[in-house]
């Protein structure tokens, strides 16, 4: 009778255990709630302050990766909701001081692509600057302004990639001078490589910052879907080849509709579409 009374009796004591294991528990899950709610609702009223994010490592899946890049948004937000409409894992670069440039960099970020500031920097032949740009020669005074300014233009980026500069990202001092200015903000940067001069890398290299280039044609020099869906198999063979490949095109109805055709293949052949974020070392 008495073995009996304390087998219940500690049946009993394990049944309060377990009880106040859940309760505390619960009340684990509910205080993770509660900060998460007070983490959000404390940064929600700051300005539009850079959200840290970044794309899940994935550097355990095997297989090739191929990251593509569609530069030069900012002004057309039909583009950048034809873009957002493909629903594929694209990095989209947005230009700064253009009529859309903060709303599509926020939006594109909300929808879960990634963003990067798309640098203007001095071409050699300089036919259509922007109104803002790098140019070598310039007062590292003034290299962090503009950089402040145009971040600021274009607040959710993560990395950055060079619009032009067919003379600025051969100018070493320059880019010896900006790349510094990335890494203290955290920022990674692909070189567009719009001159075989570029030394853009190597600084970024050399200053530490998250870097990589375009190591595959542009997609879209010639804007025809035919050739646009051949530079995306060349793409894709590249990745195949050097294990992964950064690829740039643009926002044209000929380039999203030549991406939208040829994606599902990449899937099928094994080439998986990744973030650029994913392939910068
Ligand atoms: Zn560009």
């Amino acid at each position: 009778m008495a073995r009996k009374n304390s087998g219940t009796a500690r049946k009993l004591i394990f049944l309060i255990v377990v009880c106040a294991a859940g309760v505390a528990l619960w009340m684990g899950g509910c205080d993770k709630i509660a900060s998460k709610f007070r983490s959000k609702t404390k940064t929600q009223p700051a300005k539009k302050e850079k959200v840290a994010r970044r794309a899940p490592p994935s550097t355990s899946v095997p297989g090739p990766k191929l990251a593509i890049i569609l530069d030069d948004l900012g002004n057309d937000k039909e583009a950048a909701e034809a873009v957002f409409a493909l629903h594929y894992p694209l990095t989209i670069s947005v230009l700064p001081y253009h009529a859309h440039s903060t709303e599509i960099a926020e939006e594109a970020q909300r929808r879960g692509l990634e963003v990067m500031l798309h640098l203007p920097m001095r071409a050699i032949a300089n036919e259509t600057p922007e109104g803002h740009q790098l140019e070598a020669g310039m007062s590292s005074e003034a290299l962090a302004r503009e950089l402040t300014g145009m971040l600021e233009s274009v607040p959710t980026a993560d990395g950055v990639n060079n619009h032009e500069g067919s003379l600025a990202t051969a100018d070493a001092k320059l880019m010896g001078e900006l790349m510094p200015l990335l890494k203290q903000r955290d920022l990674f940067f692909v070189d567009s490589r719009t001159t075989a001069a570029t030394v853009a890398f190597e600084e970024a290299e050399r200053a530490g910052v998250r870097s990589g280039f375009r190591n595959v044609p542009f997609l879209d020099d010639v804007q025809d879907v035919a050739a646009i869906r051949k530079e995306l198999e060349l793409a894709m063979r590249g990745a195949k080849e050097k294990g992964a490949a950064i690829a740039i095109g643009h926002p044209h109805a000929e380039t999203l509709r030549a991406l939208k055709e040829e994606l599902p293949r990449a899937q099928a052949e094994g080439v998986r579409l990744v973030l650029v974020s994913e392939l910068v070392k």
